[in-house]
């Protein structure tokens, strides 16, 4: 992906969304979102910071989204994305967002009070419809943020872990071993989001650096 490009393209292409986030049943909570621009550090996405879903992101550092523009048009696009996102400066935001009407999509649904996520990592697919053809853009950035993270530190299991699975249902890369006890983390495939060590209530999962 041309980086820049098409995270302007991406950005352009739906304006509203619907964002999810997983509550502590793990079920996905959504709300109505904004997607209000991009710049070399991801894409910006507003939400209203009365909804529910708004603490669960904020807590979580993790987001689905999808959204649709023009549905029914002969052009149109589809675009679904999930991955780790930071909360950022409203007032930056709207004053950078390449829509001049940034936020006005949530203003207009009674938002009074609008917060702003950065999706600094995300993986996907953007779908465009135009003239009669249809194009399947994968979407993948900012792993070499992640990649920064990785080499700053790891998670790893301790001698504590007794080998009650509970980490492997949370874990989204499927990437911890439990038919050995402790378990072993594939540190190749481990984005260190940290849902295993949140999981594990034997406190097995440490962080090294
Ligand atoms: S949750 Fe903790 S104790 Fe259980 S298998 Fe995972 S690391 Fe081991
Ligand atoms: S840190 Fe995240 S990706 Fe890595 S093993 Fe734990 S749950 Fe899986």
């Amino acid at each position: 992906m041309e980086y820049m490009d098409d995270l302007a393209r991406i950005a352009a292409a739906v304006r509203v969304a619907c964002v999810a986030a997983v509550d502590d049943a793990g079920l996905p909570v959504t709300c109505t979102a904004e997607v209000a621009g991009a710049d070399g550090d991801g894409l910006y996405v507003l939400v209203d910071r009365a909804d529910e879903c708004y603490k669960l992101l904020a807590s979580r550092k993790s987001m689905a989204l999808a959204g649709v523009e023009g549905a029914l048009d002969p052009d149109g696009a589809s675009l679904s994305l999930r991955g780790r996102i930071e909360e950022a400066a409203i007032e930056a935001v709207l004053a950078f967002a390449a829509a001049p009407d940034a936020g006005a999509a949530l203003r207009a649904l009674g938002c009074c009070d609008i917060a702003a996520f950065r999706l600094y990592q995300a993986t996907g697919e953007l779908v465009e419809r135009r003239d009669g053809q249809v194009s399947r853009m994968p979407v993948r950035f900012g792993e070499e943020r992640m990649n920064a993270r990785v080499k700053a530190r790891s998670y790893i299991v301790t001698d504590e872990c007794d080998g009650c699975r509970a980490c492997v249902s949370k874990c989204a890369e499927g990437c911890i071993d439990v038919s050995i006890v402790p378990a072993v983390i594939d540190q190749d495939r481990c984005t260190r989001c940290g849902n295993c060590a949140t999981a594990c209530f034997q406190e097995a999962v440490i962080v090294v650096k």
